[in-house]
C-alpha cells in the first residue's frame, strides 16, 4: 500500500463527507498521484452523449472521483465505517485491521 492512501481497490468504503455522505460501495479505480478515487455509485455524474458513429447518443452516468479523506473503510462486522490500523503477521505480511473489532480486512 503507497504512503498516505488508506484505501485499495475493491475496498468496501463509506463516504463521510460530500453530497454523498453515508453511501457505501466499492472502490473502482484509485488516483494515487491527487489523492483521489472512485466508488462505486458514489459521485454520478451525468453526461449528455451526442450521437456518433460509436454510440447512438443520450445520457450516460459515470462516477467521478472524490477525495481519498472523504472516505472510511466499511467494516462488515461492525455494519459501519471504522478507522483503520496496520499490523504485521508472523509471516512479515502487512495487514489492515479493524481498530474497533480488530477484525482483519486484508483476507
Ligand atoms: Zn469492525
Amino acid at each position: 500500500m503507497e504512503k498516505g492512501l488508506h484505501v485499495k481497490k475493491n475496498d468496501q468504503v463509506t463516504v463521510v463527507a460530500g453530497k454523498d455522505k453515508g453511501k457505501t460501495g466499492k472502490v473502482l479505480r484509485i488516483d494515487r498521484k491527487d489523492h483521489r478515487v472512485i466508488v462505486e455509485k458514489v459521485n454520478v455524474i451525468k453526461r449528455h452523449v451526442r450521437p456518433s458513429q460509436k454510440s447512438k447518443g443520450g445520457i450516460i452516468e459515470r462516477e467521478n472521483f472524490i477525495d481519498v479523506s472523504n472516505v472510511m473503510h466499511f467494516c462488515e462486522k461492525c455494519s459501519k465505517p471504522v478507522r483503520v490500523g496496520t499490523r504485521t503477521l508472523e509471516d512479515g505480511k502487512k495487514v489492515r485491521f479493524c481498530k474497533k473489532c480488530q477484525e482483519v480486512l486484508d483476507k
